[in-house]
């Protein structure tokens, strides 16, 4: 047995399809008498049901929320946010939603309530992030985990598969690198395995019918672990590149992650025998190489797996642009199981770029 410590983070979930309604019963809960609630188009109907519910607590609806949180964004809903005197948060939607609430709890220190309907998974951490220019600052603060999580499989059926698919492997990147990142111990390994277990087990599913409830409850359960995995361990090599490739070139984060996954993965392979066997397994591929079961399994899923194929604010991404993208990420990259030099990480983009099967 090897000893270890581990961090439990505080947070209340509800789960189940149809917890939408028990969201006024939550915030009476937390005792809060001036909501602001942030959605984005998407989620507009839950956030109208969410105001119902509220009546008289509701202080503020915000439904202006974008990818990686700009300053300028962040300032204007601050403002707002003072303006009405808020005493507690309600985000309904993916990542970009809760991103937004979690930048408002830190200026204004009032409990989130979050209603995720992506599987981003940031609902289950304390990491918030800002994007001034083309530069992504994460940070981390207690008060911006959300007190209470309420997840509602049945707000995810109108997902389109292009969302359903990268997200999907959003929550996986969580999971697979929470496996070796700094902080990871027997719990956040238990949690990340359950969490591939169930994602790789009901994303098939999820994509050949949107409406299967069990699947979208499947995928979301294993979202939630995911994002718990991350929660008490640390972003490694592959985030730290999605991030860089955020930052700079506003690709579609979950797009992002699903196109790098497979080939970060294979770099740090070789040196992780024992996550690799335990991770097959999760997967249900046992005795095969993970990175190229997750490039199988993006395939499958019609999910993005060529950098090539993703656009930013200026167009397709260009070959050109991976040397500064590597000369970026890789002073950010303070550990890894495997050294890593900054000709290794443009290796990984350029992989990822033409994006063939890795192998190891
Ligand atoms: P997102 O929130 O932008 O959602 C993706 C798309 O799905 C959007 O077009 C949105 O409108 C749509 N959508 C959301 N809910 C829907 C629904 N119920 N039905 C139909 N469409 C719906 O993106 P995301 O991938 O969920 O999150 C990405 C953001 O989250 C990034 O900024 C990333 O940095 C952040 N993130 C943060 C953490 C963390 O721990 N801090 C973890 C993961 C991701």
């Amino acid at each position: 047995m090897k000893p270890f410590t581990y961090d439990q983070l505080p947070s209340r979930i509800v789960f189940a399809p149809g917890a939408l309604s028990q969201v006024g019963d939550e915030v009476q809960r937390l005792g809060a008498e001036r909501v602001m609630v942030v959605h984005d188009a998407m989620t507009r109907g839950s956030a109208d049901a969410v105001a119902a519910q509220l009546g008289g607590r509701l202080a503020l609806r915000w439904d202006e929320v974008a990818q990686h949180v700009p300053v300028e964004l962040a300032d204007r809903a601050r403002a707002a946010a003072s303006q009405h005197a808020i005493d507690a948060i309600v985000t309904i939607g993916g990542g970009s939603s809760t991103g937004l609430a979690k930048a408002l709890a830190l200026s204004h220190r009032v409990p989130v309530l979050a209603v995720p309907t992506t599987y981003a998974g940031s609902e289950q951490t304390t990491i918030y992030g800002l994007t001034g220019g083309q530069h992504k600052q994460t940070g981390k603060d207690p008060i911006v985990l959300p007190r209470v999580v309420v997840y509602d499989p049945e707000l995810t059926l109108g997902l389109p598969p292009s969302v359903t698919g990268p997200s999907a492997f959003n929550a996986l990147a969580h999971a697979v690198e929470a496996l070796w990142a700094p902080g990871c111990n027997p719990v956040t390994s238990a949690l990340a395995l359950e969490g591939v277990r169930a994602i790789a087990g009901s994303l098939p599913r999820a994509m050949a019918n949107g409406t299967d409830v069990d699947a979208r409850g499947d995928l979301l359960y294993g979202a939630a672990l995911s994002g718990m995995a991350l929660g008490s361990t640390a972003a490694g090599l592959h985030h730290k590149i999605c991030h860089v490739l955020g930052g700079r070139f506003n690709l579609v984060h979950a797009d992002a992650h699903s196109v790098i996954l497979p080939h970060a993965l294979a770099f740090n392979a070789p040196v992780l025998p024992d996550e690799m066997a335990r991770l097959a397994d999760a997967l249900g591929v046992r005795g095969e190489e993970p990175a190229g079961a997750l490039w199988d399994l993006a395939v499958a899923s019609s999910v993005p797996t060529r950098l090539a194929d993703l656009k930013g604010s200026e167009g397709p991404l260009r070959r050109d642009q991976l040397a500064g993208a590597a000369d970026a990420a890789a002073p950010e990259i303070s550990v890894n199981p495997r050294p890593v030099t900054r000709d290794d990480v443009l290796g990984i983009l350029e992989r990822a770029f033409d994006g063939t099967r890795p192998s190891v």
